[in-house]
């Protein structure tokens, strides 16, 4: 097979990369990733002698389709995104011009040139949050009421999607995933940003709303899901990818805190932000029944080998933690 992964170059696509390469070591995989401040060409060193890079923006309709026909490109991964849910409380637009009017971008392309399937990465914040008591979940069906510019902007990219295999027939997949962890996450996001700040004891930055609950996904699981979906998921639909594992933001702290055998005394309460989620939980009950995914990762021991790897690969998120965005607080992180 031949793939292309746009922003590979991410967290999670660097990790589906890796991921990639180990699981098909026979098929070409082709990254293309605008380098914006959360994309970095180090996540993907150690596959470098196996795939080719490509750096661009999926946006540019052009670029696209000469990559598709110069690899002869079978199937699209796209994650490529504008992923920090709170730099989008402030730079609103720049959610907006990447999540939905490049991905156009990329749809056309595809359209125009032609593919096998393009499978599109979505989250499970563009159904809204629930409340922190309730015994409610969001199944595939479950109507979209996204709350924040970050969680729209994902709603609108995949309504395009959608409508790019309702309309032109495009073969297209989707999957909803809940919060990932693992290796070459930016720390901006809470677990980088909680475990390098211990490391370097300093602050934890709880927002006042730290019983907010999140659920979590080892970031290969995620990867082995979108592979059976790719394999075997049927075009046009959507599967939700997650584990029912629940943890707060202060019960993620304190975890994070003993795993270091740092004081409880970092934690910091810092003043929320607008439009909070309180909670996501996602039904994967279709993915499970139908394809046989189940998560194989234990997450106290995946977060313990997760923090382990922030503790041994400095010179990975030290650049990066100097570029991460920050408000006039000084403080700008997200929970995922
Ligand atoms: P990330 O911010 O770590 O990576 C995004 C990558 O996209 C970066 O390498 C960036 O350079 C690249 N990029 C941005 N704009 C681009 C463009 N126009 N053209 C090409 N490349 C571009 O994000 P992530 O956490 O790896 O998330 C990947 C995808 O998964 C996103 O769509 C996100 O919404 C979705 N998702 C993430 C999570 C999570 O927990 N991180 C959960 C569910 C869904």
């Amino acid at each position: 097979m031949r793939l292309l992964v746009t922003g590979g170059a991410g967290f999670i696509g660097s990790n589906f990369v890796r991921y990639w390469c180990e699981a098909h070591p026979e098929d070409n995989v082709v990254v293309l990733d605008a380098l914006t401040y959360a994309g970095c060409r180090e996540s993907l060193s150690e596959v470098e002698d196996k795939i080719d890079f490509i750096h661009g923006d999926m946006g540019d309709k052009v670029l696209v389709e000469q990559v598709l026909r110069e690899h002869r490109i079978d199937v699209v991964v796209n994650f490529a995104a504008e992923s920090h849910n709170s730099l989008a409380i402030i730079d609103p637009q720049r959610f907006f011009n990447t999540n939905v009017m490049s991905t156009l971008g990329l749809l056309d392309a595809c359209r125009s040139v032609g593919v096998a399937r393009l499978h599109h990465v979505s989250t499970c914040e563009v159904y809204g949050d629930l409340a922190l008591d309730s015994n409610d979940s969001f199944n595939e069906a479950s109507p979209y009421r996204p709350r924040t510019p970050y969680n729209a902007s994902k709603a609108a990219s995949d309504h395009a999607v959608r409508s790019y295999y309702y309309t032109y027939g495009l073969p297209i997949s989707i999957t909803n995933c809940a919060n990932n962890y693992g290796p070459y996450q930016f720390p901006e996001k809470v677990i980088p940003l909680f475990a390098t700040n211990a490391l370097d004891d300093l602050p934890l930055p709880l927002y006042s709303s730290k019983d907010n609950k999140r659920e979590w996904i080892h970031v290969l699981d995620h990867a082995r899901a979108i592979d059976m979906v790719i394999d075997n998921g049927e075009v046009g639909e959507t599967y939700h990818v997650g584990t029912e594992l629940e943890r707060s933001v202060e019960e993620l702290a304190d975890q994070i805190l003993s795993i270091l055998n740092k004081p409880s005394s970092l934690k910091t309460i810092v003043p929320d932000r607008p439009s909070h989620d309180r909670r996501y939980l996602l039904d994967s009950s279709k993915i499970r029944g139908a394809l046989g995914w189940e998560p194989i990762y234990d997450f106290q021991s995946g977060l313990e080998d997760t923090v382990r790897w922030y503790r041994d690969n400095r010179a990975w998120w030290e650049p990066l933690k100097k570029r991460a965005p920050v408000d006039e607080s000084g403080v700008l992180w997200s929970e995922r």
